[in-house]
């Protein structure tokens, strides 16, 4: 035995050697993701190749008409898995997934509400002219100034999600003269990820109240003047692919808000109508993934409630939810230049080859953060040779700045290449950082064949901007 067992096999189990190394897997890639008849990738109606040289790279490419279909797409389905019921549906997007003034106005225009989780996100949503009675408010330690710059807004609700806060937001309320809609964040104990869910032992992390908490909770809400309690919140988790979780932690939920619409104050009882039970549904990343289509994540999860409120004789509420990799995920595509490769025997007569790519972990932390899976094609041509084990890396200094752990690339790929990573759009431009001192890549919206900055890229002087160590005569140009 090795004194250093390797611990993970060389590939996973899952990678199965692709028949074409060229092809665009259905569901990974954005829905109108082509080739065109030199092999270049199309997406929006522009050429991978037109935007590297247009933008450079990195670059993180948002099909628009995706995001505005998911966006619609979600909508009706919760809308009307809801209908069924006789009651409303509302669908917010989840900001933090990927916040820009222009994704604001994307889904707004497709009918959703928007969901922000700190005092910047709610300036970005504020800044594309989301209506604030729209807007929910979310997160664990919300700053003073936050609250009181979410209720002066008019802010359509907030989640709140401590006892602290529910004092802090009454005084702010009080001191300001208004009423402020208010959702209690209940940890069911439920937590869910794609397959699996655990139904206990979660309630040992830091969001929301507990299911005994929440009663007391409600008490201090409801005695606070100038808050109302309109209903509760729960969110399970991420990239969940079934709905059992989602009926777990909803038979929970549904209890307490039973518990909840009889208390003494009858009048209190009657604002309680709305059950938010968040975001999480999944998206396929690479090949081997297989969500759930929305409308039946929808319809499985809204007749999960209402069975819950018919078998304890309470009338059923409306609805929230909050999807956030659900409407942007599967329109991003991030494009890279491959500056060196590197090929590495491996046990099993297998070879390895790194490909290295001019960003990584500071534009896609989700390898690094979660080990996440992502797959990864030739963008400006394809090729016959034969398919080649790959691994796609960064050039941070860090061994595990990984873009895409496993992948079977055409064999003949090589320096000057250019690379997309597909189902990049959430959660990496809001991740990014500038570990290394690399500048973010700028963010372009494509659709109808035409391209736009949304967001530009960092410069150097951004980078420099903050050190107060160099004189404002010494920036660089
Ligand atoms: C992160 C988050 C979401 C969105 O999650 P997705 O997996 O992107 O759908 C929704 N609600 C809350 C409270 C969250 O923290």
């Amino acid at each position: 035995m090795s004194a250093h067992p390797t611990s993970t096999p060389p590939l996973p189990a899952w990678l199965d050697v692709p028949s074409d190394p060229n092809d665009l897997v259905d569901g990974v890639w954005p829905t109108d993701a082509a080739r065109d008849a030199d092999g270049d990738l199309i997406i929006g109606g522009v050429t991978a190749s037109a935007l590297a040289r247009e933008y450079g790279t990195p670059l993180y490419v948002v099909d628009e008409d995706e995001v505005r279909s998911h966006a619609r797409r979600a909508r009706e389905a919760f809308e009307s898995a809801a209908a069924r019921h006789g009651v409303a549906a509302r669908v917010y997007y989840a900001g933090k997934a990927f916040l820009s003034t222009e994704v604001v106005r994307w889904v707004t225009d497709a009918g959703l509400a928007v969901d922000v989780a700190s005092g910047g996100e709610l300036a970005v949503a504020l800044a594309a002219g989301a209506d604030p009675g729209r807007i929910g408010l979310h997160g664990n330690n919300k700053s003073i100034a936050e609250l009181e710059r979410a209720v002066a807004s008019g802010v359509g609700s907030i989640v709140v999600d401590s006892f602290q806060e529910i004092e802090r937001l009454a005084a702010i309320v009080a001191a300001a003269g208004t009423v402020q809609d208010v959702l209690l964040r209940v940890n069911s104990g439920v937590h869910a990820e794609t397959h699996d869910f655990l139904a206990t032992a979660h309630e040992d992390q830091k969001f929301g109240f507990t299911l005994a908490d929440a009663v007391r909770a409600a008490a201090l809400v409801r005695n606070a003047e100038g808050l109302r309690l309109v209903g509760l919140h729960c969110h399970i988790g991420s990239q969940i692919f079934g709905t059992a979780g989602f009926a777990e932690s909803a038979a929970r939920i549904v209890s307490l808000y039973a518990d909840l619409l009889a208390p003494s104050d009858a009048d209190a009882a009657q604002d309680m109508r709305v059950l938010n039970l968040g975001g999480g549904f999944g998206i396929a990343y690479t090949r081997a993934d297989r969500p759930t289509a929305i409308e039946t994540l929808a319809d499985g999860i809204v007749d999960a409630v209402a069975a819950e409120c018919a078998e304890r004789g309470v009338r059923m509420p409306d609805l929230a939810f909050e999807p956030g990799r659900a409407i942007v995920g599967q329109a991003g595509v991030t494009l890279y230049t491959v500056g060196t490769t590197k090929a590495v025997a491996l046990e099993g007569g297998l070879e390895r080859l790194y490909v290295s790519v001019d960003g990584g972990m500071s534009d896609n932390a989700r390898p690094a953060l979660y080990g996440a899976n992502y797959s990864a094609r030739l963008a400006a041509r394809v090729s016959d040779a034969p398919p080649q084990l790959v691994r796609v890396v960064g050039k941070h200094c860090e061994s595990g700045d990984i873009v895409v752990d496993a992948e079977y690339l055409p064999a003949d790929v090589e320096p000057g290449d250019l690379l997309a990573v597909p189902a990049t759009g959430a959660y990496c431009f809001s991740l990014a950082s500038n570990y290394n001192f690399l500048p973010r890549p700028a963010v372009v919206a494509v659709r109808d064949g035409r391209a736009r900055v949304i967001v530009r890229g960092e410069t150097l002087d951004d980078l420099l901007a903050r050190d107060a160590g160099i004189p404002p005569t010494e920036r660089t140009a």
